[in-house]
């Protein structure tokens, strides 16, 4: 398949091509898209076909279901129960934006989209391109990353083409994205709210809203899911986020910490492996060996975030074998760092004592 590869920024006919795009989805094809947390590969959220795509596209196990995305709240009635005051004052507050909430589904959502459950996820992105596309397109577009199932998600348009080009009908490309990490998931389904997956709308966010909430057992803990604990938010159980590299986490005092990737770093590199250490600008001139890439400033979360996909992919580009990493646990959006980081790394993070 010929992928249109359309360049936002360069390009004057931005009607001419959200029109086309919109076109695109309602025929049943996929069209990959910007939002603020990071690139989304699109196709009509209400045709079993369109789903079945994005599935093939991307590699991405069936059961593993697909959030959908909307532009106005009257959209979320057509394909979600909504008599729960909770709904209404999340969505006054963070809609649009870094938020997804898991409901009842409506019988007009197909099962094919959630991977089988009666329940649906939904987000309102906060990304002009993205609630233009869905307006001309004029149904929930069903949105997970547009990455190969597995590999960090894409945080910018060429990350999106290196993945899925020639699989895909277009590409909207328009730069990097704002946060580059996953939306927050609430599940609102039971009687006490449940966060799913930590993003950039936070614990503390949730609970100025809705008093105090839950979160599931895999996101504190994820080494539940070995234990046969099955996730409720169904992504949870599969490696996600990975470079082809073996990717370990250090946690501990800063000098302890840059010890020992020294020492390992110097060992792989005697063994004729590749080394990539990821660091923060305080820290990376104690490093030694390997390639030091900084991902910013210790308490510089939002920096972080941004860059870190951008990082792994990176490695991969230049066929690392083994990165070594500090561990990122200040800030508001730690949490998510961590979530993300530490799935990338099999849940490899080692206390330094
Ligand atoms: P992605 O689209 O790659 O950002 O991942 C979407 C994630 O949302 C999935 O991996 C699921 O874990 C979660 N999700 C989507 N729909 C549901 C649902 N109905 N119930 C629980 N979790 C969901
Ligand atoms: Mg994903």
């Amino acid at each position: 398949m010929k992928t249109i590869v359309s360049n936002i920024e360069e390009n004057d006919d931005y009607n001419k091509i959200i029109k086309e795009a919109g076109e695109i989805i309602r025929k049943g094809g996929l069209v990959a898209f910007p939002t603020e947390t990071v690139y989304g590969l699109g196709g009509d959220g209400l045709n079993p076909e369109a789903s079945k795509k994005i599935y093939a596209a991307k590699g991405r196990p069936s059961d593993n279901p697909l959030i959908l995305h909307i532009c106005d709240i009257k959209q979320l009635e057509d394909i979600a129960e909504t008599d729960d005051i909770r709904i209404k004052k999340l969505a006054e507050k963070f809609w649009p934006g870094p938020l997804t909430m898991v409901l009842k589904k409506k019988d007009i959502v197909p099962k094919s989209t959630t991977g089988g459950l009666g329940t649906v996820a939904v987000r309102m992105p906060n990304n002009k391109l993205a609630l233009d596309l869905i307006r001309a397109a004029n149904t929930p577009i069903a949105a997970p990353s547009a990455n190969t199932s597995g590999r960090p998600s894409p945080t910018n348009g060429k990350r999106v083409a290196e993945d899925l080009d020639g699989k895909i009908d277009m590409i909207l490309d328009a730069g990097s994205v704002e946060i580059g990490l996953e939306s927050s998931i609430i599940d609102l389904t039971g009687e006490k709210a449940c966060i799913l997956r930590p993003g950039a709308v936070t614990k503390e966010m949730f609970e100025e809203v809705l008093g105090e909430i839950e979160v599931d057992r895999v996101v504190k803990d994820p080494s539940s899911v070995k234990e046969g604990y099955k996730p409720k938010a169904p992504g949870m159980k599969y490696r996600h986020y990975a470079p082809k590299a073996e990717l370990k986490m250090f946690r501990g005092e800063e000098k302890k910490v840059a010890e020992e990737i020294n020492k390992l770093a110097a060992e792989d590199e005697k063994n004729g492996l590749k080394v990539g250490i990821i660091a923060s600008l305080e820290t990376a001139k104690l490093y030694v060996f390997g390639e030091v890439v900084v991902i910013g400033a210790r308490n510089d979360d939002v920096e972080i975030a941004r860059n870190l996909y951008e990082i792994l992919r990176e490695f991969d580009d230049k066929k690392t074998d083994r990165i070594y990493s500090e561990v990122f646990e200040d800030g508001k959006l730690a949490k998510a760092i961590m979530n993300r980081f530490s799935k990338a790394a099999s849940n490899n993070i080692i206390d330094i004592l």
